[in-house]
């Protein structure tokens, strides 16, 4: 019997997202690193990147590059979170290519590159209004890429890039690519050559490819979530995108154990304070429903507003730690204790729930 909760990994739904989404990029002259930091860095998902066509695969966390190296995957490691200086050694060793903005950093991994005898690829972010990582200063920027090329001898400077729509909500528009493209082509004429790279953003810079007004200098895109989620993905969700509807949204399904079911009121009998999290939650009274509690909470997924019930009519009415409640009433299934219940998964939900231990991940 499989050990619940589960998680089930279907690598054929995976790899046609990934061919569909490479698909894209590729017909419009874009590089694809394949980020798998949402799956916790699950090598057979850097592999299935690789065989779908992506020039590099890439992390925010060092040790997850170094297993899929480890592994046996031949691409590029690409780190896309600004290095730490204190993991400097472990990136110079064994990643080909690091995001960065910050010159103390930038000076550091020259140094450490230098001392390992090897060359490391740098990609100078550039913060276009999303005020996560990034020089935000045009000028710095050139100054620091000129700095890099003619002095750093440590480093090569592989290109720019940007990431937008993380801290400040900010749309990767057609507008905001050709600001990069624009302020890649200050870059090459200070260091008076091309760049090999020019870095548009995440699966959100899509929007600007299915517009076709990603401008022909931008040519790699780092994409993780669309390939997970498919229509679940924010640029659907959010921004109403219909192109990923023919993708798969059950790439990663959720199996979820019920402990308890039957009928109970629906608002809270006798004194109300706070919730488990600390919150003051409002409650409905819509008299006695029938529900199901299952043995899965938020330390394993996080938010239950991420999971998508795949029964019909059912509701996740909330979560505390280790428990999840489902409103059954109007399903006609009924769930009783040792029945699963699945659901599909957004973004946040993947990320936790392959970072628990107390799931069990079943890769089919
Ligand atoms: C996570 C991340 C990505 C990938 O984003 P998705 O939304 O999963 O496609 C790209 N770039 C950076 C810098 C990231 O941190």
């Amino acid at each position: 019997m499989k050990k619940r909760p589960a998680l089930i990994l279907d690598h054929a739904k995976l790899r046609s997202n990934m061919d569909t989404a490479i698909g894209w990029c590729r017909d419009a002259n874009i590089d694809v690193a394949g980020v798998i930091k949402v799956t916790g860095g699950m090598a057979s998902v850097a592999k299935d990147f690789e065989a779908c066509g992506a020039k590099w695969i890439a992390s925010s966390r060092l040790e997850q590059l170094v297993r899929a190296r480890d592994s046996g995957v031949d691409l590029p490691m690409l780190m896309i979170r600004v290095p730490m200086i204190s993991e400097l050694p472990e990136l110079v060793r064994t990643c080909d290519y690091s995001l960065q903005s910050d010159y103390s950093v930038l000076k550091a991994t020259d140094e450490e590159a230098i001392r390992a005898g090897k060359i490391h690829n740098v990609i100078l972010m550039t913060d276009l209004g999303d005020l996560r990582e990034g020089f935000i200063d045009k000028d710095e920027l050139v100054a620091v890429a000129k700095y890099t090329e003619d002095v750093l001898s440590g480093l090569h400077l592989a290109g720019i890039g940007t990431n937008l729509g993380c801290y400040g909500s900010v749309i990767p528009t057609g507008e905001k690519m050709k600001q990069l493209a624009s302020y890649t082509e200050a870059v090459e004429e200070a260091i008076g050559r091309p760049l090999e790279i020019v870095s548009g953003g995440a699966s959100s810079s899509l929007m600007p490819v299915f517009d076709k007004e990603m401008p022909a200098k931008v040519n790699m895109l780092r994409i993780g979530e669309v390939v997970f989620t498919g229509p679940l993905v924010q640029i659907r969700e959010a921004y109403g995108r219909k192109e990923v509807d023919d993708m798969s949204d059950e790439v990663f399904i959720l199996e979820a154990e019920v402990i308890e079911a039957g009928t109970k009121p629906t608002y809270p009998i006798g004194e109300l304070g706070v919730d488990a999290t600390g919150h003051t939650a409002v409650y409905k009274d819509r008299g006695n429903r029938k529900r199901a509690l299952l043995a899965i909470g938020r330390a394993d997924y996080g938010d239950p507003g991420d999971l998508v019930p795949l029964i019909p009519g059912a509701e996740v009415l909330g979560a505390s730690g280790d428990h999840t409640i489902l409103d059954i009433e109007d399903c006609a299934e009924n769930l009783k204790a040792g029945d699963i219940v699945r659901f599909k998964l957004r973004y946040s939900a993947i990320l936790y729930l392959t970072a628990s231990e107390n799931v069990t991940i079943y890769e089919i």
